[in-house]
């Protein structure tokens, strides 16, 4: 099955793919990995990105629908597709089902991580105090919600009106959200 989790940074998304790819074997595509991945190994793509990223802003959608083309074409025997921080905008959802249909399957499931915005403030000061992640300071958080809320969210009617979309409480414990989404993914 191929599906996107959905919503705000922080939210829990990453934790969330990670386990489902453990349970059942589908493959996590995190556009927020790739560009770190491509940061670290000090590419051109990397460095080109970086001021970006720590701005709060996104890239832009070429260079993350090209990531996702990639990483498609090398896993082509997944038995499933996590979206994780992809699409964020209208022309990386429109790139994305126009991927599909040449790969095969389209998305099944938009699972919604419904949060409480003001308590991703916290959630996220302490990730910058363990991690040092530079986008997660509270000038580049402030940029990365907005951008949620003006690029992102638009998304949600765009799903919704294909009825592919299940809110699940992600203010939960991580085990309790994990049971939610198990529960939206295996609910007709
Ligand atoms: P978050 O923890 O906010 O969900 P990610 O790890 O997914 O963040 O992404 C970190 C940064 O990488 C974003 O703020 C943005 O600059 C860039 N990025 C990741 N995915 C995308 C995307 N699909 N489109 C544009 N920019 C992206």
């Amino acid at each position: 099955m191929n599906l996107i989790l959905f919503g705000p940074p922080a939210a829990g998304k990453g934790t969330q793919a990670k386990r489902l790819t453990a349970e059942r074997g589908y493959v996590q595509l995190s556009t927020g990995d790739m560009l770190r991945a491509a940061r670290k190994s000090g590419s051109e793509l990397g460095n080109k990105v970086a001021a970006i990223m720590d701005s709060g802003s996104l890239v832009s959608d070429d260079i993350v629908i090209a990531l996702i083309e990639d990483a498609l074409a090398q896993n082509k025997s997944a038995s499933g597709f996590i979206f994780d921080g992809f699409p964020r905008t209208v022309a990386q959802a429109e790139a994305l089902d126009a991927m599909l249909a040449r790969h095969g399957k389209p998305i099944e499931r938009v699972v919604l991580l419904e949060v409480d915005a003001g308590k991703l403030l916290d959630r996220v000061a302490k990730r910058f105090a363990e991690e040092g992640r530079a986008d997660d300071n509270p000038v580049s958080f402030k940029v990365r919600l907005d951008k949620y809320f003006a690029e992102t969210a638009p998304l949600l009617p765009y799903y919704e009106k294909q009825g592919k979309v299940r809110g699940v409480d992600g203010m939960a414990n991580i085990e309790d959200v994990a049971k939610s989404i198990s529960a939206a993914l295996d609910a007709r």
